[in-house]
């Protein structure tokens, strides 16, 4: 027996089989939910693999060197996540993120880049094509990535002083490491860079105020996401979350701040400038200031399921119509029928109702769908 915890409830295998609608619905560019938000972003995991062990997302307890990651067979190809990409992008998806596990991990991973990149908007723009990553490959892989057509890079960092690095991603790997990717990253031209930091009461919100004088003054665009409940594997309580309210407390006290207008109806982060003018903060509150509002987000995981939420219980299987050769125009009509029917507002309920949202449901983990 390797752990002693309760075993990891392994939904990658549940999923819902995904049915060709009878009145397949052409694509318009504008697809809505039954909320009225559109289809917009897709987040795509291309490994559920990782080499750091963050405790929010992929425990040791739970992956251990006993777990079993996806047999290659089971991810989807490059050539079926872009054939994927442009029957999103016909419903009008803009932006695609490239997510794990850890991205960088995925053996020629440029390939992918270089053919997403040659897709375009359907009114002819370039994709906004980005990555979120844990940094330990960056300074190896920027250039590559940039050559490959990759836009811009989120980077997260969890702290700067490496105890506390370690506390929270649980492997030995030095922050100057991640802090040189970031810095080869900006020196070949991925940007705007932004810095993904989760704040855990007690384990790294010492590092708020650190961080944060550490990216003011310079080009990257640092932002604190909240710890949230994701997955069902990161013993989450609501006295570990350190409001965002709180972290602008705490930094204004020595660096004011004053609030920006978000870039875009949907943006995720609250923005922040310095009154100094020296560069601006990201505030992520999904717990304390839930944003299911506007959430134009769908994810597809590394086998090729469809989650219309990241505290989704289980997903629609896209890959099973792609490998069954349906048409393009049925796999297409298969996900306007789930995103039409989408009312997804998980982060709304646990504000709602927080204590009892926890038990809702089995949440599919976030190293499986991106964050
Ligand atoms: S909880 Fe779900 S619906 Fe709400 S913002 Fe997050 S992904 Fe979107």
């Amino acid at each position: 027996m390797t752990n002693q915890f309760i075993p990891l409830v392994d939904l990658r295998h549940a999923g819902n089989m995904l049915r060709v609608p009878a009145q397949p619905i052409a694509p318009s560019g504008s697809l809505a939910d039954a909320r009225g938000r559109m289809l917009r972003d897709l987040r795509i995991s291309v490994t559920d693999r990782c080499n750091f062990r963050c405790t929010y997302c992929m425990p040791k307890e739970m992956f251990g060197k006993d777990h079993a990651f996806l047999p290659h067979g089971d991810l989807l190809s490059f050539e079926e996540i872009t054939r994927l990409a442009s029957i999103f992008i016909a419903h009008g998806v803009e932006k695609i993120r490239i997510t794990g596990g850890e991205p960088l991990l995925r053996k020629n991973i440029e390939k992918l880049i270089a053919m997403l990149s040659a897709l375009k908007t359907i009114d002819g723009r370039d994709l906004d094509l980005t990555l979120t990553t844990n940094g330990s490959l960056l300074a190896k892989k920027a250039r590559s990535l940039k050559d490959a057509g990759l836009k811009r890079v989120t980077v997260s960092l969890d702290g700067l002083d490496d105890t506390v690095f370690r506390r929270m991603n649980d492997v030995d790997f030095p922050v100057a490491e991640v802090l040189h990717g970031i810095d080869v990253a900006h020196q070949v031209g991925l940007g705007p860079i932004k810095i993904n930091m989760v704040v855990k009461g007690g384990a790294n919100d010492s590092e708020i105020l650190p961080m944060a004088r550490h990216f003011h003054d310079t080009p990257f665009i640092l932002r604190f996401i909240e710890y949230m409940d994701v997955g069902s594997s990161n013993d989450w309580r609501v006295d570990e979350v350190i409001p965002s309210a709180e972290v602008i407390r705490r930094i204004h006290a020595y660096m004011p701040l004053t609030k920006l207008q978000p870039n875009y109806a949907g943006e995720t982060a609250n923005r922040y400038r310095y009154l100094d003018g020296k560069g601006e903060i990201g505030l992520i509150s999904s717990v304390t200031h839930a944003f299911c509002g506007d959430c134009t987000r769908a994810r597809l995981s590394t086998d090729g399921k469809l989650y219309t939420c990241l505290f989704a219980g289980d997903g629609h299987d896209v890959r099973a119509l792609l490998r069954s050769d349906h048409s393009n125009a049925d796999i297409s009509a298969a996900i306007a029928h789930v995103w039409q029917k989408r009312s997804d507002r998980y982060s709304e309920l646990r504000s709602e109702q927080t204590t009892a949202t926890q038990s809702l449901q089995t949440k599919i983990e976030m190293s499986y769908i991106g964050g």
